[in-house]
């Protein structure tokens, strides 16, 4: 191919990206150029020689083509981690869409000017035994706070201050009085030094068990074998966070770099803190709360070599570590991995892409692993490793027991509680333990709808029915529109119109009616809007200040509640008929997840999942804890239905305020894609209007096509990209 001109940018800045040069490509250097390389080229007015790196070629250029400036160069010095980046992200342009500026600035660091900054920490001022008579003396008077900073001085004698507020929940206030008493000092340092402190003694290694053996011997031979991806299936609490740390403790001693992958919702205080106890000043994290400034100076500190392992959520996956050896990925299956953005990456692949530039490999865990994973690993394509019992000993499975509604209406009983769970609360709080109530959904009510016509009140600018809240009035979620409940159907004008569904509101009401003496918390959308709204329900009810929290998703990830001994899972099937091929999957890892709630420590746990499909395979295989068996009902399911993963799929979402434009738009699509496929190996589906016709006043359209090999997916998202989308209609590309 004839390219003759290569696109520079100077400096490898998130800002630089729309600051692109065009130089013309000399012949004796065309054998040299490739895309990531460092170059070397004359800048400015006087042209003076800076380095700058390839980010494309292009045939044309925009420019006269006799004052367009030379190559100076190529820089020998292998492909920099700034290279291996740009490549990645011209690889996620390719397979995710956008263009190539929104994948380097996915990819490329925010950088700013290197300064230290001042950061803070609480640092222990007494011996160990006056911190345990303290820490009895708070216990006494019940100051669950002050406990909580005194059991964590005890494991370490630093401790960040920011974690302290944010993770440990402590507030200033509590720790005033200590700093008074001289109990612990507030000491400032520089933050590339260590966020534990030289003085951290750092924490006892557990021992191994033979499961964790097996996998960490399993994980380092194709580690030093083929580097193929890993799978690290294990049930919650079989210490697959001690497997990580093993196999990174004997990565990082040849002197390369891992990456840790967490949700964001389970990057809780305890697991940051068991990186830091065995890794010390070697560890850092980047999480949403960060600065930009904080998070760039991780990021340049990790481009250094000050670094041996980051651990953060999906975007830590491009912390431009110099010699990479593994990205680990725990909680795979989590939803939280794929982009909602353009481009619409998902961390999975594109941390083997990653890993595959960079020869590292890469390590994926969860306790429900995604069917798509579960797959590629049955179909070797990764190593594959699997630990079933728990790692400490004294905690056990919950016993679940699934109760069906429809028996309960049958039997009379129309409320949103069956008599079983109900006798388990009233049980559960006599004995002075706490309850988790999960709900799937948020609203008073649900939405309104007609009993004489049927019909739902919609929202007048989205393809979508308006919730009811507590406050009387009917919400959009989609584009915030608010409307008062209509006394009429606004379709028939009968007067017959009622709300039906349930939300946690509406549970939260109920159960104070139920159990008036019982304290409840709800935590859903609504209510935690507000920052830090979620870290302080989430305390209050460690701490007991309540003995029932009724909430949705949010509240199954990630936190220990040690005094949980009953977990309701109130609609089970709620999530069944959210729609979408992946439905069966998230269902099953909801309800998993939930019932994992139960009994994490010494006490013994209950679980009552309610639904009207209690023979759904998701509902029963995780009422049994059986992945094996959804595992199969739901792969048979896909095959049946050709879906991923035993299906790639490309989906295009065509958008326009214009109504006729979007359609004849889709018309376009549709005969483009016909023509492609020659050899007809393609399944095509749609354009359609979207089950969401209208967000916003602007039509929605979606096109899918399903192939068995990638390939011509890619060629066909080539060709669409390739057609003239005018002004009107815009276009997104996912694949799956
Ligand atoms: P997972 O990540 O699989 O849920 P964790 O690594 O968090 O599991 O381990 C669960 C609990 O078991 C943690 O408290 C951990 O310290 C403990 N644990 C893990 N491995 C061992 C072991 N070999 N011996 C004793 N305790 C262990
Ligand atoms: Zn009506
Ligand atoms: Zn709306």
């Amino acid at each position: 191919m004839l390219r003759p001109y290569a696109d520079v940018i100077v400096d490898i800045t998130h800002t630089a990206v729309d600051r692109v040069f065009q130089y013309e490509i000399p012949e004796e250097l065309s054998e040299q150029v490739r895309l990531g390389a460092r170059v070397r080229a004359p800048f400015g007015q006087g042209n003076r020689i800076r380095d700058g790196y390839i980010i494309g070629f292009s045939e044309k250029t925009d420019y006269d083509p006799l004052k367009i400036k030379k190559l100076e160069a190529v820089c020998e010095d292998g492909m920099p981690i700034e290279g291996q980046l740009i490549r990645l992200a011209a690889w996620m342009k390719e397979r995710y869409g956008g263009t190539m500026i929104q994948a380097l600035k996915t990819v490329l660091p925010v950088k700013r000017k290197l300064k230290a900054v001042e950061k803070k920490y609480l640092v222990r001022k007494v011996s160990r035994e006056e911190c345990e008579a303290l820490l009895a003396l708070y216990r006494k008077k019940n100051q669950k706070a002050r406990v909580r900073l005194l059991e964590a001085f005890l494991e370490d004698e630093t401790l960040p201050y920011e974690m302290v507020v944010q993770k440990l929940r402590v507030s200033a206030a509590s720790v005033r009085p200590f700093l008074e008493q001289g109990i612990c000092a507030l000491e400032t340092r520089s933050s590339f030094r260590s966020p534990v402190g030289e003085g951290a003694a750092p924490g006892e290694r557990v021992r191994l068990n033979e499961e964790q053996l097996a996998a960490v011997s399993g994980i380092l031979s194709a580690f030093r074998g083929d580097r193929r991806p890993c799978y690290l299936h294990g049930i919650t609490g079989s210490g697959k966070t001690e497997v990580y740390m093993e196999v990174i403790r004997q990565v990082a001693a040849e002197g390369k770099q891992a990456i840790v992958l967490i949700p964001e919702i389970a990057l809780t205080w305890q697991t940051v803190m068991r990186f830091y106890r065995q890794f010390g000043d070697r560890v850092s994290i980047v999480h949403s709360r960060l600065s930009a400034g904080e998070k760039s100076d991780q990021m340049e500190r990790a481009r250094r070599g000050g670094l041996d392992i980051m651990i953060g959520p999906r975007s830590a996956l491009f912390t431009p570590f110099p010699n990479l050896g593994l990205i680990i990925i725990d909680e795979e299956h989590e939803a939280a991995y794929k982009s909602e953005t353009v481009p619409r990456y998902h961390a999975v692949d594109t941390a083997i892409k990653r890993c595959e530039l960079a020869g590292a490999m890469t390590i994926l865990g969860s306790a429900t692993p995604s069917a798509s994973s579960y797959y590629r690993a049955q179909n070797g394509e990764y190593h594959f490793f699997q630990m079933k019992t728990r790692a400490k000993e004294e905690s056990t499975l919950p016993s679940v027991e699934i109760v069906d509604l429809r028996e309960e209406l049958k039997a009379g009983n129309r409320g949103i509680f069956s008599r079983r769970l109900k006798e388990l609360m009233g049980e559960t709080l006599k004995r002075g333990e706490q309850i988790l109530l999960f709900l799937n959904r948020r609203g008073y009510a649900g939405f309104v709808s007609c009993r004489s016509c049927g019909k739902a009140v919609k929202c007048p600018h989205c393809d979508v029915s308006l919730k009811v809240h507590r406050d009387g009035t009917l919400k959009c979620h989609y584009c915030g529109y608010e409307t008062a409940i209509p006394k009429a159907c606004p379709s028939c004008g009968s007067g017959y119109i009622a709300g039906f569904g349930t939300g946690t509101q509406k549970v939260e009401a109920l159960v104070k009616a139920m159990f008036p003496e019982a304290g409840v918390l709800r935590m859903d959308m609504d209510t935690t809007s507000k920052k830090g709204s979620h870290d302080a329900i989430l305390s209050a009810f460690a701490d007991g200040k309540a003995d029932i929290l009724v909430g949705t998703q949010m509240i199954v990830k990630g936190h220990d509640f040690p005094r949980v001994t009953l977990v309701g899972i109130l609609a089970a099937d709620l999530s069944l008929y959210s729609g979408g091929y992946e439905a069966g999957e998230r269902t099953f890892s909801l309800l998993t997840q939930a019932a994992g709630r139960a009994g994490r420590d010494s006490l013994p746990g209950h679980v009552v999942i309610q639904s009207y499909s209690p023979d759904n395979y998701s509902v029963e295989a995780a009422a049994s804890q059986d992945y094996e068996g959804f595992y199969w009902h739901e792969i048979l399911y896909r095959k049946l239905l050709r879906y991923p993963p035993v299906y790639r799929m490309l989906a295009l979402l065509i958008t326009s305020r214009e109504e006729e434009a979007a359609e004849a738009m889709a018309e376009t699509v549709r005969r483009k894609a016909e023509e492609t496929d020659v050899s007809g190996v393609l399944e095509l589906l749609g354009p359609a209007k979207a089950s969401v016709a209208k967000i916003n006043d602007v039509y929605r359209y979606l096109f899918y096509a399903k192939c068995e090999e990638e390939e011509p997916l890619l060629e066909l998202k080539r060709r669409l990209e390739a057609l003239d989308w005018g002004k009107q209609v815009q276009y997104q590309f996912d694949m799956e």
